[in-house]
């Protein structure tokens, strides 16, 4: 399996430090949790570690198995085996679902190593039916006028598709009904294996009644201020962060 090893990353936007010495390490195999109050800078780490051009990086590293990942361009991270499923997934006008979908697969392939068309659409048939996702939505323009759980399952079956080696989820649940979220969860639950580690990014620990986090982390202020297993998630959801903020010192 891979490794991403984040530390001590600093980030800023437009002038203003959000990310302030994040420390984090994710090996294949292991899924993680990363949760905490709106505005702390959750979807800032997934970004950064995207490559979103808006995010400056101060301070800090960023390394997938000894390869430098901030000198890498967006397309190379995704190469290089980083996924990342947006909060908030873009709509492009003009391509297909399944048209992004061959693209992408084929981009992190390479040249002369394309995936057989027959292939492609035998998997993708198959993951749509495992995301009880209707068939037509791969004729459909990427994103454009899918619900809001459609744009999630959407994101699990270019996931699943994809197969990365490292996957960031963020607030893949929000949103979901209760079947929603439990296809969702379904599908990113078959992806466990010592070749596939996860980041999940949540607002709220009912996800992680579905999907079980190996280490559960809390995000505050820019920093990750408290590691636990998954009984950590469960603490927050019936106590909230407050005994946290009371515990650090931390005021509003
Ligand atoms: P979270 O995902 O934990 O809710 P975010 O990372 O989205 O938090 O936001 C962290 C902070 O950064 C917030 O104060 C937010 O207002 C600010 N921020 C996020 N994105 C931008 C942006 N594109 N431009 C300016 N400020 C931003
Ligand atoms: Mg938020
Ligand atoms: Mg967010």
């Amino acid at each position: 399996g891979s490794t991403l090893e984040i530390k001590d990353l600093h980030v800023e936007i437009e002038g203003q430090e959000i990310l302030k010495g994040v420390n984090l390490t994710i090996k294949g195999g292991e899924f993680h949790a990363v949760m905490g109050p709106n505005g702390t800078g959750k979807s800032t780490l997934a970004s950064a570690i995207m490559g979103h051009p808006k995010y400056e990086i101060t301070k800090g590293s960023i390394i997938l198995d000894g390869e430098d990942v901030l000198e890498m361009e967006v397309d190379e991270r995704a190469r290089a085996g980083l996924f990342l499923a947006m909060q908030y997934p873009s709509e492009i006008s003009g391509v297909t679902n399944s048209d992004f979908l061959r693209s992408s697969i084929n981009a992190k392939r390479g040249e002369g190593n394309e995936i057989p068309l027959m292939q492609f659409i035998k998997e993708m048939d198959a993951t749509m039916d495992l995301l009880e996702m209707d068939k037509n939505m791969a004729q459909r323009y990427l994103n454009e006028g899918f619900s809001g759980g459609e744009k999630k399952r959407n994101e699990i079956l270019q996931l699943m598709m994809l197969k990365p080696a490292i996957a960031i989820l963020d607030e893949i649940d929000s949103g979901l009904d209760i079947d929603a979220l439990k296809v969702v969860s379904k599908g990113i639950n078959q992806m466990r294996s010592d070749e596939f580690g996860c980041l999940i990014i949540t607002h709220y620990q009912r996800l992680l009644n579905y999907i079980t986090p190996d280490h559960v982390h809390v995000m505050m202020q820019g920093r990750i201020v408290k590691s636990g297993g998954p009984e950590l998630a469960e603490r927050l959801e019936a106590e909230g962060y407050d005994w946290i903020k009371k515990e650090l010192g931390i005021e509003d």
